[in-house]
């Protein structure tokens, strides 16, 4: 039987290390790409650089390493990427699916009062298509997607494809770059669920496939909050092989993979006989055989 192949990704922001959310998303795309023979790719979200941590990137990178979370071919940088999104662009605006607006956020705020409706969407406008209809925008605009589905419209509005800064937004990128690397499975948090829809709805503007989607639930923090970069989530440690063991138990448990066969006390404790340099040996291997018996595990249970 002709068997698809599976491509997944990992894309984080490098606006911090890895903290227990974002590892237990790497965890869960990693077992799946892994459980089926497929491949993993990295792709570092960085277009959005004033939010960005200088030298966050080689931290995530170092984690992952860590945690004998191995990836497949090279790693992207989004952003070394924007030929790639000008030419998705370009594309648009040429089949009149993109339109130039230079309203400004006090503008959209007037427009929608005018209109009598209130800013939705965690205080996030809805703009209401105002310049849909104008002919002659000149730079510097921003380009927004002309939406004709009524749930998106209403929900998120004709949304921006690349912002005044000449930037482009995540949405558009994400779309391009999952459909450049072949990407077949997208498994991501579940914080990025409303993003699906538009997603799903800028591939079809494009001509791209649409990619399966697997959201996973998130880490919440003691407040039942998501932990996440902006609120200081704590870093994970696996600066050793023990550290970087427990994290992904950590990361396991709360995939739901918590099997007894899986975490069997003591069967990975490293040797106190045994020299600095064959133990760290022993331990890394270790990961390497939790890793392989995580897919196992998930392979019989998830698939
Ligand atoms: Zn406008």
């Amino acid at each position: 039987m002709f068997k698809t192949e599976y491509r997944g990704r990992f894309a984080p922001s490098p606006t911090g290390a890895l903290h227990a959310g974002s590892l237990a998303t790497a965890l869960g795309s990693w077992l799946k790409a892994r459980a089926h023979q497929g491949k993993w790719l990295l792709r570092i979200e960085d277009l959005d650089l004033p939010r960005c941590a200088p030298g966050a990137d080689r931290i995530i990178i170092q984690q992952l390493l860590n945690c004998g979370l191995h990836w497949d071919e090279e790693i992207e940088y989004q952003s070394k990427r924007s030929q790639f999104y000008e030419l998705a662009l370009n594309q648009l605006k040429k089949e009149e699916k993109a339109y130039g607006c230079r309203c400004t956020r006090k503008q959209i705020e007037d427009q929608l009062l005018r209109l009598g409706k209130k800013k939705d969407r965690h205080g996030e406008l809805v703009y209401p298509g105002s310049c849909r209809k104008l002919n002659e925008v000149t730079e510097p605009c921003a380009w927004r997607l002309l939406v004709t589905d009524p749930e998106i419209e209403s929900s998120v509005g004709d949304f921006v494809l690349r912002r005044s800064d000449r930037v482009f937004t995540y949405q558009l990128a994400v779309v391009v770059d999952d459909y450049l690397q072949g990407i077949t499975h997208i498994v991501r948090g579940e914080d990025l669920l409303d993003n699906t829809a538009r997603q799903i709805y800028l591939q079809k503007q494009l001509g791209y496939p649409q990619p399966h989607y697997l959201h996973l639930p998130l880490v919440l923090d003691d407040n039942n909050e998501k932990l996440s970069k902006q609120t200081n989530a704590t870093a994970i440690a696996c600066n050793t092989p023990d550290e970087a063991l427990e994290a992904l138990q950590a990361a396991a448990r709360h995939l739901g993979l918590d099997e007894p066969a899986l975490f069997k006390k003591g069967s990975y404790s490293s040797q106190s006989s045994e020299s600095i340099i064959n133990q760290s040996t022993i331990n890394e291997s270790t990961i390497t055989q939790w890793l392989e018996t995580a897919v196992e595990h998930y392979r019989k249970t998830r698939l």
